[in-house]
């Protein structure tokens, strides 16, 4: 089924800037040391599960599934924890980039493996639902994580929670937590 929907979540086709581009230094050293996969599957306070799968990012040919910052797993969990008792319904989610993929910014925070994209929840690209109420759950979760750092995706853009005005992202949720 994924393999259908094959090129609706490609970066080609989201002007080729993935948006982080925070243009701030780090504030800490190089503690954020990639060291933890995502699940695959990724189990829910009440029991429920929630599949992860992974895509591949046209850009660079790399799996997404690799090494990122255990915080950013956890950031993760929590925010569907959040989103499933809100009534979200999410079953899968499928990410498109962790560490791999070009981005514009050589300071990406997907280098620094605290940021992921998400192109489709329950199989179905974000390109294609858009702001639909499992992407709007899932979003407005994230907001509530006390490290959240970039929330940019179809339902809104958010850094810091607050607004942030930036182009694209209308193909995937991107994710990024402080250091
Ligand atoms: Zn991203």
């Amino acid at each position: 089924m994924d393999s259908s929907f094959s090129g609706y979540d490609s970066y080609d086709t989201d002007n080729g800037d993935d948006g982080d581009n925070d243009n701030e230094t780090a504030t800490t050293t190089n503690s954020a040391m990639p060291t933890s996969h995502i699940p695959s599957t990724i189990i829910l306070a009440n029991g429920n599960t929630v599949q992860v799968l992974f895509g591949t990012t046209s850009t660079d040919h790399l799996y997404a599934d690799r090494l990122v910052d255990s915080r950013l797993v956890t950031a993760i969990t929590n925010a569907l924890n959040i989103a499933e008792s809100n009534g979200a319904y999410i079953v899968s989610i499928y990410i498109e980039a962790t560490t791999n993929g070009t981005h514009t910014n050589a300071n990406s925070n997907h280098y620094r493996g605290t940021a992921v994209d998400i192109s489709r929840i329950n199989g179905i690209p974000l390109i294609v639902q858009h702001a639909s109420k499992a992407v709007k759950t899932l979003q407005t979760a994230f907001d509530q994580l006390p490290n959240i750092r970039e929330n940019f995706g179809p339902y809104f853009k958010h850094k810091q929670t607050l607004p942030w005005t930036i182009g694209g992202h209308e193909n995937h949720i991107h994710i990024s937590i402080n250091q």
